[in-house]
């Protein structure tokens, strides 16, 4: 089946005891056995069943197959947030002593996790230019237990080569994780390029409505868990095979760490994503024509988007995404204060810290989510002063550019 069937149908047939065709939400903590035995086997593995819904829920494993089945993986382990799905996998990975490669430019919540919290627990993280391979295998050591890339960096908008990479990363035996969140399945399958995990934020594209927190990560199966430097995953996929990795997440970090979703916030994200194929596509249109009309407009020094033909990454872009960019830009209007008065004047636009609403979202990064940096830093990590970015909704695109043109008339 192709995606648009699998958005609504993959994973879910209708409920066998009440014939629901909505995917019921299973609102329970825990789930009773007649006999104390068939409990026993449960906690033990030797029959499948749910025990309890910080390990595992209905609803939320209804979300997982639809996800496994969008980005042609083997299995999937659906979370609280994206940040506790990028916790999981790296805290299922690593030890005390242990090395990360990242790309740089990449989402703060992340950065901060690598940077600050992990590394109290004894594992570094080295961060390169995501747009040079060749920063990345030279930053791989013999300890190093995962590479980590978005596949389009926000608010840098770098585009790493993933299946250039995904070689480099084979190569050292090191498991090669992908945040999908701004590209989803709809656009690239990062799998089917050579990417070992994918990583999603629910709360932005797939969620699409901006009510609710989630996360996921897929296995794509290509990481052969049998071998290689993890000892205890190896020892799990003499049982488990493929499904390794995940079932060490699930009988171990995951359940110990707490981080399960809501089933009535997995009940969201299974809605949200029945309509994914169709918005990532009216997002893409927009973001391409609102990129055009900005890079035609006197008062907007530069735009950064690579579906632009001009950006760097364009071509690479193009390849990789099928022709489409995605639904986040940024542009600079000279000035700081500029950059106020469009955010001041924008009525439909929405100023707040999200991405992947069906709304158009704007925000002036320098201000808000990079204000603790100083200004050197943040022209660094790409984020100058006068830098708006934008997350391109699904309105009727002459709306969205009829709001910025009255904003940058005030300007
Ligand atoms: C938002 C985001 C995250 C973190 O996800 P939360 O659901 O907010 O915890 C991780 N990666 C990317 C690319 C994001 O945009």
């Amino acid at each position: 089946m192709d995606i648009e069937t699998l958005a609504l149908h993959g994973g879910y047939l209708p409920d066998p005891a009440t014939g629901a065709s909505a995917t019921p939400i299973h609102q329970t903590a825990a789930y009773a056995y007649d006999a104390a035995d068939d409990l026993a086997d449960a906690f033990s593995g030797r029959a499948p069943g749910y025990i309890y819904s910080r390990i595992g829920n209905p609803t939320s494993s209804a979300f997982e197959r639809r996800l496994t089945e969008l980005e042609g993986g083997v299995g999937c382990l659906s979370c609280s947030s994206g940040m506790a799905a990028i916790a999981s996998v790296s805290m299922g990975l690593t030890r005390v002593g242990d090395h990360i490669v990242a790309s740089g430019g990449i989402f703060g919540g992340t950065v901060s996790f690598f940077a600050k919290t992990l590394a109290r627990f004894g594992v570094e993280t080295t961060f390169v230019d995501a747009g040079s391979v060749d920063a990345f295998r030279n930053a791989l050591r013999p300890n190093t237990r995962m590479v980590f890339v978005e596949t389009i960096t926000n608010p840098r908008m770098d585009v790493p080569d993933i299946p250039t990479i995904a070689e480099v990363c084979r190569e050292a035996g090191a498991p090669f994780v992908v945040d999908n969140t701004v590209t989803t399945p709809i656009l690239l399958r990062p799998g089917e390029h050579g990417a070992d995990i994918v990583i999603h934020s629910l709360s932005k594209f797939i969620n699409g409505h901006g009510n609710s927190i989630g996360g996921a990560i897929v296995d794509t199966g290509n990481f052969d868990w049998r071998n290689g430097p993890f000892e205890d995953i190896k020892l799990l996929a003499a049982r488990a095979g493929k499904l390794a990795f995940l079932a060490h997440l699930r009988m171990l970090i995951y359940r110990d760490l707490g981080c399960c979703p809501s089933p009535f916030n997995s009940f969201l994200h299974l809605l949200g994503i029945e309509g994914l194929p169709m918005r990532m596509e009216a997002h893409c249109r927009n973001a391409q024509a609102v990129a055009e009309y900005l890079a035609n407009h006197p008062k907007v020094t530069r735009v950064n988007y690579p579906g632009l033909k001009a950006n760097r990454y364009h071509e690479l872009a193009s390849h990789l995404f099928g022709g489409r960019f995605g639904a986040i830009l940024t542009f600079r209007t000279g000035s700081t204060k500029a950059a106020e008065a469009f955010i001041d004047n924008a009525r439909l636009a929405q100023n707040l810290a999200n991405i992947g609403d069906s709304k158009t979202l704007i925000i002036h990064p320098a201000s808000t989510i990079f204000q603790e940096f100083s200004p050197a830093d943040r022209e660094a990590m790409g984020v100058p002063d006068d830098l708006i970015r934008v997350s391109v909704g699904v309105e009727n695109v002459k709306d969205i550019i009829a709001d910025f043109e009255t904003a940058l008339e005030k300007v």
